[in-house]
């Protein structure tokens, strides 16, 4: 947009992202990806709708104020499903980030959103919650309590319980192996790569805190494709809840900290295996690119960062040791295949794994209704997302879902347990790393 033309809110992050509205055509491609317009059938709930909606705020022809707009404004997941649809290029995410960062200051956020952002943006505070969350998950009172108490209370409790590390289940399957699977004496030699670049892992706050066990298992399989671990102390929460909330000052104060965590520890690579905390390290070179200071710092970590499951198909990777008998299905997370645009990689990383049985998954690309903390403040719409999700994964009868974002693993987990299904969720490094476990290491 012309700042000249006659503009209702000047000097806003909308205004100032608002070229990418022009580029939008009205087309409607975007409609059928976008989970809240396919589950809720509001216009107003679509990719088209909304950016209509961001025109109309800078034409002054609505309010910030006006609580409708806003309603559906605070609807959108953030998934970007329609940025990967979009034929036009419209950058839906910076978008969506720009007028929730424009509306936050005169809107305010609810209650629960300033209370969690709070937490995670000051790090004793969030440690210290995550470790009693973590005693308190042990006690498996959450487990117990999440499908006998409402909703509101039993889905956080179910999300809780859910980031408790489980055995694969390797019971015999229905149909025979597929013909992949090969005892580990007649698996083929495989050859290490040989010259390993430096790797640090953001170890990240619920995978940290909760999902500890698969932050080993990151470690290990990086471990035997070749690559050398350093630690980065210093590190702190991404900053993508807050991005996406639209507390961009709160975010970009994060990413200070992360960048100047790891020019310390300064490896050749920063690995992720939290899908959203990934794509929000790719984003700190446009996060800070009006800051003279940090702007080039920025890019450089943005362009050292990784999916983990990216780092892993460049060595190929090192196929599994030990058969992995089990049925599996594929979610992958959004901001994984829309925001990062990494689709095959994780697919490989399974695939790689001797015995185990992939299944496809019918609307994989869809969102799970995750989104951050969207499933705390917006559950209404979360579940009406959810829903068609669990029915999907129930359709392939997996014993396990594979799937690479913290949040994603919580709500999948939460809404299998709370519709008690056998299905566990897994990241898929979990399952290379158990295949790994089994077997020896090659000379
Ligand atoms: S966002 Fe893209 S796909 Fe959607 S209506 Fe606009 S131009 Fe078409
Ligand atoms: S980000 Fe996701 S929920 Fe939001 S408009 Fe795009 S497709 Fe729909």
């Amino acid at each position: 947009m012309n700042e000249a033309r006659s503009c209702a809110l000047p000097g806003t992050p909308l205004a100032q992202a608002a070229a990418g509205l022009d580029a939008c055509v009205h087309c409607g491609f975007c409609l059928q990806a976008c989970p809240t317009y396919v589950n809720l059938e509001d216009e107003n709930d679509s990719p088209r709708g909304r950016l209509v909606l961001m025109r109309r705020l800078l034409d002054g022809d609505i309010a910030p104020t006006d609580p409708d707009i806003g309603q559906h404004l605070d609807r959108c997941l953030g998934c970007r499903a329609c940025e990967t649809a979009c034929p036009s290029g419209v950058p839906y995410g910076e978008l969506i980030e720009a007028t929730r960062a424009t509306l936050a200051p005169i809107r305010g956020l609810p209650l629960v959103a300033r209370l969690i952002l709070r937490v995670f943006r000051v790090h004793v505070v969030l440690h210290t919650a995550l470790f009693f969350a973590r005693l308190f998950r042990n006690t498996r009172i959450p487990e117990l309590l999440a499908r006998h108490v409402p909703r509101r209370l039993g889905f956080p409790l179910a999300m809780l319980a859910s980031t408790r590390a489980r055995s694969i289940p390797v019971a015999p399957l229905v149909n025979s192996l597929p013909p992949t699977s090969l005892p580990p004496s007649k698996l083929p030699p495989v050859t290490l790569p040989q010259s390993a670049a430096s790797t640090s892992l953001l170890t990240g706050c619920v995978m940290h805190g909760l999902l500890r066990h698969v932050n080993h298992a990151t470690e290990e399989t990086l471990a035997h494709n070749g690559f050398t671990l350093t630690a980065t102390p210093g590190q702190r929460c991404c900053g993508a809840l807050h991005a996406h909330a639209g507390d961009i000052e709160a975010a970009r104060e994060l990413a200070r900290q992360n960048i100047a965590a790891f020019e310390r520890s300064n490896p050749d690579t920063i690995v992720v295996n939290a899908a959203g905390c990934g794509a929000m390290f790719k984003q700190y070179g446009h996060l800070l690119q009006d800051d003279p200071v940090w702007a080039a710092r920025a890019s450089i970590i943005s362009a050292k960062t990784r999916d983990v499951s990216e780092l892993l198909a460049t060595t190929g990777p090192v196929p599994g040791l030990q058969p992995v008998p089990v049925r599996v299905t594929h979610d992958p997370p959004c901001h994984q295949m829309h925001a990062q645009r990494v689709v095959t990689q994780p697919m490989k990383v399974l695939q790689s794994i001797p015995g185990l049985e992939l299944v496809p998954l019918e609307d994989a690309d869809q969102c799970c209704g995750s989104a951050g903390i969207y499933n705390l403040v917006e559950p209404d719409t979360s579940d009406a997302v959810l829903s068609p999700k669990l029915r999907r994964i129930a359709e392939t009868h997996a014993q396990v879902l594979a799937t690479g974002n913290p949040g994603c693993m919580m709500q999948l987990g939460a809404g299998l347990h709370l519709t008690g299904s056998d299905t566990i969720v897994k990241h898929p490094v979990e399952l290379l790393a158990e295949s790994y476990r089994g077997g020896t290491r090659p000379a």
